[in-house]
């Protein structure tokens, strides 16, 4: 009786650290995969209700060209424009809205290509213009706050 008593001390005085040694992992990597629960869940909340800039194209509807004195239609130079239509569109679009290809006139020389073509063909002149995008800002701030005490 004694013994087995003596026996469950020196176990409890004199553990052997080698086995215990092998179990620390078995305590270290719940506490790793909690760190990990933890920042994920965080920056997965952070990355959901972040607010982020509305971005969307600019209005790429058609305008009426202004007309000479005949009635005939007055392309500006560097603008596209769908002749059929009479209908002249923002910088940088290269297809009508029914997708016909525009024309172009360079406003270097004055020739007329499509807009989809970057170089002129008469002068070289390079005409590179990236799709345009409007920031949305919001009208106010957000609900809440100040504004409903
Ligand atoms: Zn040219």
């Amino acid at each position: 009786m004694i013994e087995e008593l003596l026996k469950i001390l020196a176990l409890i005085i004199t553990p052997d650290w080698g086995a215990l040694i092998l179990l620390l992992p078995l305590l270290i990597a719940p506490l790793v995969l909690l760190w990990f629960l933890a920042t994920g869940g965080g920056w997965g909340v952070v990355a959901l209700t972040k607010r982020r800039a509305q971005l969307r194209f600019a209005d790429a509807t058609p305008t009426p060209p202004q007309r000479d004195a005949e009635g005939r239609p007055l392309y500006p130079a560097g603008r596209p424009y769908d002749p059929r239509a009479a209908a002249l569109y923002p910088v940088g679009a290269t297809r009508s809205n029914s997708g016909e290809p525009l024309l172009l006139a360079c406003p270097g020389c004055s020739a007329v290509r499509l807009a989809e073509v970057t170089a002129c063909a008469a002068c070289g002149m390079e005409i590179r213009v990236r799709p345009r995008v409007q920031i949305e800002r919001p009208a106010g701030p957000p609900p809440g706050g100040a504004a409903r005490a």
